[in-house]
């Protein structure tokens, strides 16, 4: 019998509103995160990947609407306000820009020590202190002792990112979710910090939902990529299958997109083209402006999506029954 995912997101919808009207950021979104497993979820700025991540820990800011959908983990549902108070300390969230996401008056110690007893109840200054010094080192920063009276400015963009990695760690978190931890890092810390977050995955048993608008990372992650674009989820596959596979036009030309060393002085492709005004999202295929390979009924009529292969999904009209 196959076990239940940890997450299961069933056709989740979110709104902003705004002055001008209301931002449709995520729409009809469905899928899984089973334990142990990291999953990609990956397009570019806008479409609605940090949304669905926020609305996963709780952190939707106060002009969003969850309009419709379930985000159900470990049974519960999430968004019934009881179960998320419950779960909350089951799901961490990083973010890009780590000092952003802490308090700079505070030091790296009182930060893990406010976390800890939060969310583990633990108030034993001791037990506290081991437990921060014990996942300092896990995420490989020397000198754990001084790391813990260090403040967020005295540390490298590298170094303050593997300290909140460490923090988040320190509850004991089934899920991380990473939204674009190494986009601020360099290309060095970039590759130490993803490696970190795999070998973190394998020894904790974590499950990560790692948000990245670069598919080439999502590659090397491995696990299952799921492609976004305009607020909905347009091609799911595992990682091998997607590089050597896609079927999505729009994942076509995110493929395309990745620097190779060989070109590295030929010009960087983009995918022609913005994406559609969210405030009024189209009715047919939310691609079709952007298309080369679009047909006639693509503007009207919304794809839904197909399973082409075992393991691989498309929401594509080139796909549906009948068109192959
Ligand atoms: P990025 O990498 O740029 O964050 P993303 O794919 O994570 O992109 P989201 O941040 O989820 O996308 O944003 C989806 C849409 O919702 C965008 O159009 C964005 O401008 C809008 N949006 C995000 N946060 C808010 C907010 N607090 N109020 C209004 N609109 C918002
Ligand atoms: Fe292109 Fe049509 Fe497929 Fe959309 S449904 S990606 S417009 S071919």
């Amino acid at each position: 019998m196959m076990s239940e995912p940890l997450l299961r997101i069933e056709n989740l919808s979110i709104e902003y509103v705004v002055q001008e009207g209301t931002i449709k950021a995520v729409r009809n979104a469905s899928f899984d995160i089973n334990e142990g497993e990291i999953v990609c979820l990956v397009g570019e700025s806008g479409s609605g990947k940090s949304t669905i991540g926020l609305a996963i820990a709780g952190a939707l800011p106060e002009n969003a609407i969850i309009r419709g959908g379930k985000i159900i983990f470990q049974d519960h549902d999430l968004i019934n306000q009881r179960a998320r108070t419950c779960s909350k300390k089951e799901i961490m969230m990083i973010f890009q820009d780590p000092a952003a996401s802490i308090n700079p008056l505070f030091t790296i110690g009182e930060i893990m020590s406010d976390v800890i007893k939060t969310h583990l109840k633990v108030h034993n200054p001791n037990a506290i202190k081991d437990l921060a010094l014990r996942m300092l080192r896990r995420v490989g920063l020397p000198d754990p002792e001084r790391m813990l009276r260090s403040y967020p400015h005295e540390l490298s963009g590298g170094m303050l990112q593997r300290a909140v990695i460490a923090t988040a760690l320190s509850v004991n978190p089934k899920l991380l979710i990473a939204d674009e931890p190494t986009t601020m890092l360099d290309v060095t810390l970039q590759a130490q910090i993803l490696e970190l977050l795999l070998n973190l995955k394998n020894d904790f048993g974590l499950s990560i939902l790692l948000i990245t608008h670069n598919l080439g990372i999502a590659a090397e992650m491995g696990g299952r990529i799921i492609v976004m674009y305009c607020g909905e989820i347009v091609e799911e596959a595992s990682s091998n299958e997607l590089i050597r596979n896609p079927l999505h036009p729009y994942t076509k030309g995110l493929l395309e997109c990745i620097p190779r060393t060989s070109i590295r002085y030929s010009k960087l492709k983009h995918i022609p083209g913005i994406m559609p005004d969210l405030r009024n999202p189209p009715s047919g295929c939310v691609f079709y402006g952007r298309c080369s390979e679009a047909i006639q009924k693509c503007r009207m009529i919304k794809p839904s999506m197909v399973q082409v292969y075992e393991n691989h999904t498309v929401a594509c009209h080139l796909y549906s029954r009948g068109m192959r």
